[in-house]
């Protein structure tokens, strides 16, 4: 018998209701600790993808002309439903990324923030008001949402980068559609259930899974008047052109190469820790982990004794077991694209100090297994050096000045997050006033914004104008109408032929 037909069918949500789609074709999911295939998720066709929106611009009407503050009391019992499965979300998250059990709980924790942002969405949707603009007149203004809008995400967050989107986008009133990334679909649905179970009318966020195909039919969708996506850069420009064609808006966040600058006057110690998490934590598949440290004066040779210890000493082990620090591999062809990447970096001369190929764990001999891996003495003109790996490797390169680090990180395409650790107030200030990243941590490694406060890199890390969440978000997912008003006992008789001024 054909072990796939055992398997779990990974679908869609439409409409309020599970959709296995069981014709559809469909893509192996494993778990990346043992190499096991443990689902099979559906890939939508155009027909399953024009449901879903149907579904959604059904529902839009009545939710658009739902009271704000009873949309924040459904996305409040969302939250409270949130809370109480988190280990439910953060097992799912483990099973199917990798990543160890902690660190998933921490992303639906960052993704829990968003909720209780978007509960206070009467406060963020009241409009501007002027009294008497002209005899007799008022104007205002007031913001409304689009519609169906879409969300394109990532494998890295399955949880935290959905959650980024729909909350704000549901409380506002639009209607969602989210096609998440294949390679760890199933904390889709169980956030589709918590939103059926908050009491969200039927089709107000519907999942539907899928590949290019999915994405491609939600594109071209005329029903769709929004899409935000979050991914690597060259499908992030591919959304962002293609979607802006089609006359939608469109926030497309891409890649990114976070650089963290060590002053020679800098805490080694806390420094040397602080790339280690952020460079190795979750298999350094984050958009914002520490992909390259700018070592600056003597701080190299005072780090790399300190770096490599810590990285030869990492537990990585299976996600589940609690004590391990960094996990496996998404998957083997991810494993192998950062080890042919370390391939290169040998090869155009940089010192691989610490080399994490050819490791495996116990007992998990068919897991995805990648060790912590360290280079040092690394030259701007390296692949390794200019390509997102997303993986866990660290680029070291040294400089012999802040401003030629600054330059470095300046010229890089990438902007999205960048870090100084230093003990000098004054270079710090003036390293967050010139570097052209989006957000920029001083002695924080992962400075990922909180989520009033809106999340975003710059360059090629992001297309389209507005960063995600907070109230960027919110301008996003709705928009703006002026109205001006007068009544009766207008002083003005007859036409007005003029430009209308104030009297
Ligand atoms: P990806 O670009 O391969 O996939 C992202 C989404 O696009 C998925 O839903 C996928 O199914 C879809 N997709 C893939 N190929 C497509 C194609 N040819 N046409 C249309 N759609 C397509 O990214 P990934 O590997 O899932 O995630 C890792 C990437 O995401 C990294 O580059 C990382 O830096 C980036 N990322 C960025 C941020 C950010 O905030 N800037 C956050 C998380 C991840």
């Amino acid at each position: 018998m054909d072990h796939h037909s055992t398997l779990a069918r990974i679908g869609h949500h439409i409409g309020g209701v599970p959709v296995a789609d069981g014709d559809a074709p469909a893509q192996d999911v494993t778990n990346p600790a043992t190499g096991a295939v443990t689902g099979q998720v559906a890939l939508a066709r155009a027909e399953t993808v024009d449901r879903a929106v149907a579904a959604a611009k059904a529902a839009f009407p009545a939710w658009r002309d739902t009271p704000p503050i009873r949309r924040a009391r459904l996305m409040n019992a969302f939250l409270a439903l949130v809370r109480t499965k988190k280990d439910d979300l953060a097992h799912a998250i483990t099973a199917e990324h990798g990543k160890v059990f902690t660190d998933a709980q921490g992303e639906v924790e960052r993704g829990i923030d968003i909720i209780e942002f978007a509960c206070g969405i009467p406060q963020l949707l009241k409009g501007d008001y002027t009294e008497q603009v002209s005899q007799g007149m008022d104007n205002w203004t007031l913001r409304q949402p689009l519609g169906v809008v879409a969300g394109i995400t990532p494998f890295n967050f399955p949880v935290m980068v959905p959650m980024w989107m729909f909350p704000v986008a549901i409380a506002t009133g639009n209607t969602f559609v989210l096609k998440p990334s294949p390679t760890d679909p199933s904390a889709s649905l169980l956030m589709a259930d918590l939103m059926v179970q908050a009491g969200f009318p039927e089709g107000v966020f519907n999942v539907v899974q899928g590949d290019k195909v999915a994405v491609d039919a939600l594109l071209a969708h005329p029903d769709v008047k929004a899409v935000s996506f979050v991914g690597s850069t060259p499908i992030a420009n591919y959304i962002y052109e293609t979607g802006a064609r089609q006359g939608k808006r469109v926030q497309a966040l891409g890649g990114a190469k976070n650089h963290m600058m060590i002053m020679p006057d800098a805490d080694m110690d806390k420094a040397a820790d602080a790339l280690i998490g952020a460079g190795f934590g979750s298999a350094g598949e984050r958009c914002m982990a520490i992909s390259v440290a700018v070592m600056v004066g003597d701080a190299g040779d005072r780090l790399i004794p300190a770096l490599k210890a810590r990285a030869e000493a990492l537990k990585i082990r299976n996600g589940t077991d609690l004590e391990a620090e960094m996990g496996p591999i998404v998957t083997a062809a991810a494993r192998d694209r950062i080890a042919s990447y370390i391939e290169a970096g040998v090869a155009e001369g940089a010192d691989l100090v610490v080399d994490g190929r050819g490791f495996t764990v116990p007992g998990h001999e068919n897991g995805f297994w990648l060790g912590a891996t360290l280079f040092d003495r690394v030259t701007p003109d390296m692949k390794i050096y200019r390509e997102e790996i997303f993986g866990p490797v660290l680029s070291c390169l040294r400089v012999d000045s802040f401003a030629k680090g600054l330059q470095l990180i300046n010229d890089h395409e990438f902007g999205n997050g960048v870090s100084l650790f230093t003990r000098d107030g004054h270079l710090a200030r003036e390293f967050g006033r010139q570097v052209q990243v989006g957000m920029v941590g001083i002695n924080v490694p992962i400075p990922v914004p909180m989520a009033w406060h809106g999340f975003g890199g710059w360059k090629r890390s992001l297309f389209g104008d507005m960063h995600a969440y907070g109230e960027e978000g919110v301008r996003f997912y709705t928009k703006q109408k002026s109205i001006m008003q007068r009544w009766p006992e207008s002083i003005v008789e007859g036409a007005e032929f003029t430009m209308p001024v104030a009297r």
